[in-house]
């Protein structure tokens, strides 16, 4: 078995975070180094990859971690937009290999973006 990720860490809480949501399929924390003054993770409890790892029964639960996007941008009151990124290998600026969904919101966000 590979070693777990620190983003597995944090969702076993072997690793002490703040969690802005939590629930049996996901956690959500702040990123460590924001790139809007809105940045959160929102991570799967399973330890998928990366999208390209998904296998067709994480169809859910990805899509649980974009609702939950949708849910806190909504509790957050982010009423001026936001934006989901998932990136996936190293050229698209993955360096945790642990799927998870970049909730950004709170300045203008450029498109494309860099
Ligand atoms: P990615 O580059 O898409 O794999 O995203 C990884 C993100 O995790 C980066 O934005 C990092 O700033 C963030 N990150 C890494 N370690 C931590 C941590 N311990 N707590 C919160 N965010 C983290």
């Amino acid at each position: 078995m590979s070693a777990k990720t620190i983003f597995q860490k944090i969702a076993d809480k072997e690793i002490p975070a703040k969690f802005e949501h939590e629930d049996e399929l996901c956690v959500a924390i702040r990123d460590i180094n924001p790139q809007a003054p809105t940045h959160i993770l929102i991570i799967p409890r399973k330890p998928i990859a990366r999208v390209e790892q998904m296998q067709p029964e994480d169809a859910a639960i990805v899509g649980h971690l974009v609702l939950t996007a949708r849910n806190l941008a909504q509790k957050l009151h982010l009423t001026h937009g936001f934006r989901l990124v998932i990136n996936n290998g190293r050229q698209a600026g993955e360096t945790v290999p642990h799927l998870h969904v970049h909730l950004l919101a709170g300045r203008d966000l450029d498109w494309p973006p860099g």
